[in-house]
């Protein structure tokens, strides 16, 4: 096996045990634990400031922001109403298992049911990396576009839930959800598929029931 290879491998498997790690503490505080990914721009934040809004009162839900750079969106979560703690990857593309870690120590994991990671907005690197999640999640949003399943299958492959986001946008884009529908449950045929729009609320409520149900 070449070193880079060997590297490659060694880091994946160092990530794995440190996500097991993670895992076992979100375990042990009954924490339940979403790592949601998307491209940039697909809503992943406006997503969450929705359910804090609509799910506070029943659960108590924190937030881990990851991004490059900035706390913008780690602002906007706790003008929602969630505790949040920003995560600046200064660079990187995805998140991973010791950033992760880091983060949750700056939470008060008993006074919380629901964890939501929302990764660094990317359709490829964060699939790769587990940071100790119980499941993960992915937006598509309806403008980026119904050949992105097949041309990114990774994340959906990986994700047990895909919303489909901006179905507001349907007038104005030649996209069409039931091929990204399609596509995405060729990859994997047991993903759960929500079409939503953030900005109307259409279709929130399947999510909610997924987040319930997690
Ligand atoms: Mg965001």
């Amino acid at each position: 096996m070449n070193v880079k290879v060997t590297v490659v491998r060694d880091i994946l498997e160092a990530n794995e045990r440190l996500a097991a790690e993670n895992r076992a503490l979100f375990d042990r505080h009954e924490v339940r634990v979403v790592n949601l990914m998307s491209a940039p721009g697909a809503g992943k934040t406006t997503l969450l400031e929705k359910t804090v809004a609509a799910l506070s009162g029943e659960l108590r839900i924190g937030v881990i922001e990851g991004d490059i750079q900035t706390s913008l969106d780690a602002e906007r979560i706790e003008r929602a109403g969630a505790r949040a703690v920003q995560i600046n990857t200064d660079g990187a593309c995805h998140l991973d298992a010791n950033m992760v870690a880091a983060a949750v120590s700056k939470l008060e994991l008993p006074a919380l049911d629901l964890l939501v990671i929302e990764n660094v907005g990317n359709l490829v690197c964060p699939a790769e990396f587990k940071v100790g999640e119980h499941a993960k999640a992915m937006i598509l949003s309806l403008a980026e576009g119904d050949d992105k399943p097949l041309k990114y299958p990774l994340m959906f492959k990986e994700s047990r839930v895909l919303l489909i986001n901006k179905m507001d946008l349907q007038p104005h884009v030649n996209s069409d959800p039931a091929r990204i529908e399609q596509a995405a449950r060729q990859i994997n045929p047991a993903i759960e598929i929500f079409r939503v729009s953030c900005k109307t609320g259409e279709g929130l409520e399947g999510w909610y029931g997924w987040l319930r149900a997690l």
